[in-house]
């Protein structure tokens, strides 16, 4: 019934950026740096699997501005394949590694009918002590941004046990709302849904 479900609201859904054909919703490989809806926060995870936010970091980490538009598409084909197998959605959004776009990226994005997600808030969490990354938070939010999209990695135990726990009560503390980036873009995250592959044994994330 959920899927059932998100196929039925695909329609629901648009934004300047998406053009629906019957229930598939295409995205225009638009590069987001902030969100759309105003005070809304989306926090987002790189480099580990997340069960609410999923989306495409490409299938082997690359620089995609280093790659030639095939080897592109083969990074982000690879990806939206095995994440359709497995869980039944072909994902509307993909961060490029190290939030390295150009051109060519955008370009197969598009085709692709993703948006490439980039951010306005880097907590540094790969970088920093946990201190500092909610220093930087600090320091955003007091400028008062009308939205936030924040960088961080799922990839650090301090940043779910020490960061993120500081984050979510400034945000919430100062008005906004957290969503996940397609509410943040007032849109959906898949192109599509359906059941996942019956038979994932023969699957080969190849
Ligand atoms: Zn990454």
């Amino acid at each position: 019934m959920r899927f059932a479900s998100i196929i039925l609201t695909l329609g629901l859904f648009t934004s300047a950026q998406a053009t629906t054909l019957g229930n598939i919703l295409k995205h225009s490989g638009i590069v987001i740096q902030e969100c759309a809806i105003p005070r809304t926060a989306a926090l987002t995870f790189d480099d580990g699997p997340n069960d609410y936010q999923i989306a495409s970091h490409t299938w082997t980490h690359p620089d995609l501005t280093t790659l030639t538009d095939a080897q592109i598409n083969e990074e982000m084909k690879k990806t939206d394949e095995a994440i359709e197998a497995i869980l039944g959605v072909r994902v509307a959004y993909m961060r490029p590694p190290y939030g390295a776009v150009n051109a060519n990226v955008t370009a197969v994005a598009k085709a692709r009918g993703q948006d490439v997600v980039i951010w306005n808030l880097d907590s540094q969490d790969w970088n920093v002590t946990p201190a500092e990354s909610e220093a930087i938070y600090n320091t955003t939010v007091a400028t008062n941004p009308s939205t936030v999209l924040a960088l961080n990695h799922e990839t650090y135990n301090t940043t779910a046990t020490e960061v993120l726990p500081y984050a979510i009560k400034l945000l919430q503390s100062r008005g906004y709302k957290l969503v996940t980036v397609a509410e943040c873009m007032g849109s959906y995250p898949y192109q599509w849904a359906h059941l996942p592959a019956r038979n994932l044994s023969s699957y080969k994330c190849t």
